[in-house]
């Protein structure tokens, strides 16, 4: 295994387990829209993508994104599995075709995430949705240079926190999960 490989591996488990540490948190979250079920599907979801590192965490960094986006898919359900699963397939097929991680690939790469999402789950920034937050993130992305990305990332302002914002709530239906944050 190569230190890339590893690299790879360690991000992957690192996304994993801070999900799974915060279920109860995520599922409090959803309690006040919803039905209380976010933390325990991400959770179920997230594990199946561990047990399986032995696979993804061996595979080039876009085509392991795209395998925990398929994973998630497949695992998680509901209204949650095809908007994370997307996101992680989106990111992964780009940074597969690039071949190697730039500004400008994460940029392209976020750009069409948010995209296909929005269309997935109809919906646009300020109605409580992860869009709130990756937009923001994607923008910080967009303006800032080399070493001080992650910690303009760490400081990008989540728009879930603006006031005005409007939630919406979960539509039943095969387009309805998108509508959901949670
Ligand atoms: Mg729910």
């Amino acid at each position: 295994m190569s230190a890339y490989d590893q690299t790879t591996k360690e991000l992957i488990e690192a996304i994993a387990n801070i999900v799974i540490a915060h279920a109860d948190e995520l599922t409090e979250l959803d309690r006040a829209i919803g039905d209380a079920d976010h933390g325990v599907n991400l959770t179920r979801g997230f594990r199946a993508v561990l047990a399986r590192m032995e696979t993804i965490g061996v595979m080039p960094l876009g085509k392991a994104l795209s395998e925990v986006g398929t994973t998630l898919i497949r695992s998680v359900g509901g209204a949650s599995g095809p908007l994370y699963g997307k996101l992680f397939v989106t990111v992964g097929k780009h940074m597969d075709e690039a071949g190697a991680v730039s500004q400008d690939t994460l940029v392209h790469a976020g750009e069409d995430a948010i995209r296909v999402l929005m269309a997935l789950g109809r919906s646009d920034v300020g109605q409580k949705t992860m869009l709130d937050v990756l937009v923001p993130v994607l923008d910080e992305l967009r303006s800032v240079r080399g070493a001080d990305l992650l910690a303009q990332i760490h400081g990008a302002d989540g728009g879930a926190q603006r006031p005005g914002c409007v939630p919406r709530r979960a539509q039943p239906g095969p387009h309805g999960p998108g509508c959901a944050i949670l």
